[in-house]
């Protein structure tokens, strides 16, 4: 890999650590070449720290290490995107990352598909007669109840089934993404989010 460790004039490039499986940012550091080449041969980050003036493997006393999965040079060759697997929480601090609070789950769409479906729920919670726009099925959804929404779940997984038996794709996918949609609503309506499944479903793995 062709870094350009002389950009700065200091022998060191930014390193931006990333969880390779939830996408977060977890913390920057600073390589040279003698800790880029530790980082590769050893699979444990290592920077060269400024404030101790020597090389610092991440973990080298909290065990808190950055197993490495993937490094990256940016489009110029003078930033490095270092994909992990992090062993505990990576700030010093005790969070997962440096920035806790602005590295929340992200499900790209869905999580804003999230977004709409709770300003729904919002708006259901109000009085009808005080109501913006009275027409929104998402709002009728939650106005009825949980109970409702279920069956609801209940008949789009109806759906699925029949049409995997079928070999309309189309169909297949309409009624996949018609399930997945009103599934997102109950789990609004019971007051959960995706993040509280997937967070079942890796504890699990
Ligand atoms: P560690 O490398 O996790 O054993 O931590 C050793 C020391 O490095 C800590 O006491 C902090 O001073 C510093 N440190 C650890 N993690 C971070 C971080 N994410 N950002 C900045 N400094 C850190
Ligand atoms: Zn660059
Ligand atoms: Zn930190
Ligand atoms: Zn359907």
């Amino acid at each position: 890999m062709n870094i350009d460790f002389n950009k700065n004039g200091d022998g060191l490039v930014p390193a931006i650590i990333q969880d390779a499986s939830t996408k977060n940012v977890l913390m920057l550091g600073y390589m040279n070449e003698e800790a880029f080449l530790k980082t590769s041969e050893t699979k444990k980050v290592t920077f060269f720290s400024r404030t101790k003036n020597r090389l610092w493997t991440k973990g080298e006393e909290s065990g808190n290490f950055l197993h490495l999965v993937a490094i990256k040079n940016d489009c110029d060759n003078d930033t490095l995107l270092i994909s992990v697997n992090p062993e505990g929480p990576t700030c010093h601090k005790g969070t997962d990352t440096c920035w806790a609070e602005e590295n929340e789950p992200n499900f790209g769409f869905l999580s804003q598909l999230e977004g709409i479906i709770a300003k729904r729920k919002r708006m259901s919670e109000v009085e009808p007669e005080l109501r913006e726009d009275k027409s929104s099925y998402v709002v009728s959804l939650f106005d009825e109840g949980i109970n409702k929404i279920a069956q609801k779940v209940g008949e789009e997984a109806v759906e699925t089934v029949i049409e995997a038996k079928d070999d309309n794709e189309e169909l297949f996918l309409n009624e996949s993404a018609d399930l997945l949609f009103h599934y997102l609503i109950l789990l609004k309506a019971k007051g959960y989010s995706l993040k509280d499944v997937v967070k079942v479903l890796e504890e699990r793995h």
